[in-house]
């Protein structure tokens, strides 16, 4: 191995105390999406102080940043991921605490030991995974578009590359319908509950025509106000989701057909909303490949394959403009769930500590392949751009 690659190895274990301290500052004083003050304010201070190039309050978003180290000017770009949004009442409990610091930790790592190669380090700080997705506006800000790379790291149950994520659209239907009193004159009112009931009929016939990777699933998030009123107002909030984003778009426009439909049938109106939509993640296999042996060279254990099923992220988003790829970590026991009293507990404790130097290792060295060995390069982006031709 190269001794600059070794030399970035050893950067991440002379910061490790710095590292454990930002996690557990983090992990002990959560906050929820687009709150995340104390924690950007400790890792930008922490970039800058490193030599990187802060600019905070990036793509509309208070607790968004990008931080850039220009190495020799030009050669790759390659992009680190951080998140450090918590849940709410909950705390830590889907490992984002070390998402953030292994993040930082990867690009200060990493720059240090660029030798005579040029390259470019970008830490993204990505706010609000959990609730508003603050990777939507920076990809609609374009601010990932000049990465030939973008990694990051998941902790979980196991370590593993190639997770897949589902495509998602996230829609409110509001159906509007006229009051009148349901027992003295319901031949003048409107139901728009009825609109709503036909709605979620609907879906359950559309569900038997659509691919079996489509995860169709809503809530009835307003039913009116009393029963002896007929409800002028009803809601309902739906998720969509598929493995593909193209496919999931005609599946997605069904639904509002459905939706359209009900009103028809029901004489009601209704607003079709959309709340927020994500690409699936797009898998490059010579990158996960790379990532995979850059974590088995630093001793990640729990390797084992991704799990069938699978939820989205907002990162699939990022992996939709550019080659992308991230590191599953394991800091609980095989099975154990997400979003869990489990996974906050195993923040802040050594296996979890262990996870955080490992995935920031994992980061730093797949970083360091990828800028010097730029047939590598080449591969990703190849592999990267007939995955794309066929989307
Ligand atoms: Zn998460």
């Amino acid at each position: 191995m190269a001794a600059e690659k070794q030399e970035v190895y050893s950067n991440v274990e002379s910061m490790s105390q710095k590292l454990f301290e930002i996690n557990d500052f983090i992990h002990d004083n959560p906050e929820t999406g687009n709150q995340e003050f104390k924690a950007v304010e400790l890792l930008t201070k922490t970039l800058e102080d490193n030599g990187f190039t802060v600019e905070r309050g990036v793509a509309g978003l208070k607790t968004a940043f990008v931080a850039t180290y220009v190495h020799k000017g030009g050669g790759p770009t390659i992009g680190f991921l951080a998140e450090y949004d918590a849940l709410d009442k909950l705390g830590h409990g889907c490992g984002h605490s070390i998402i953030g610091t292994a993040g930082i930790g990867a690009g200060i790592a990493l720059s240090k030991s660029l030798g005579d190669t040029p390259a470019t380090i970008i830490v993204y700080g990505t706010p609000a995974e959990e609730t508003t997705s603050g990777k939507l506006p920076m990809v609609a800000a374009g601010l990932f578009d000049k990465l030939d790379v973008a990694l990051m790291t998941h902790p979980g149950d196991r370590t593993t590359v190639g997770s897949k994520s589902l495509a998602l659209n996230l829609v409110d239907f509001v159906f509007e319908g006229k009051a009148s009193h349901a027992a003295a004159s319901p031949e003048k009112g409107i139901s728009a509950l009825d609109g709503v009931m036909m709605l979620f009929n609907g879906v359950e016939y559309l569900r038997e025509h659509v691919r079996s990777d489509t995860r169709i699933h809503g809530i009835v998030t307003d039913g009116g106000a009393a029963a002896n009123i007929v409800p002028e107002r009803a809601a309902a909030r739906f998720y969509v989701r598929g493995a593909d984003r193209n496919y999931l778009n005609g599946v997605v426009e069904r639904v509002y057909n459905v939706a359209r439909g009900a009103a028809l049938a029901t004489g009601t109106k209704v607003t079709i909303k959309e709340i927020k939509a994500y690409d699936n993640k797009v898998l490059v296999e010579s990158l996960n490949n790379v990532l995979l042996e850059n974590a088995k060279a630093v001793g990640a254990t729990q390797i084992l394959p991704p799990p069938e099923s699978t939820g989205s992220t907002d990162f699939g988003s990022v992996t939709f403009r550019v080659p992308g790829a991230e590191l599953g970590i394991a800091f609980v026991p095989v099975g154990t769930p997400g979003h869990s009293k489990d996974f906050v507990a195993a923040g802040t404790t050594e296996t979890g500590h262990a996870a955080l130097i490992t995935a920031t290792k994992t980061l730093a060295g797949t970083g360091y392949d990828l800028i010097t060995k730029p047939e590598l390069l080449k591969q990703v982006k190849a592999d990267f751009k007939a995955l794309s031709a066929s989307k």
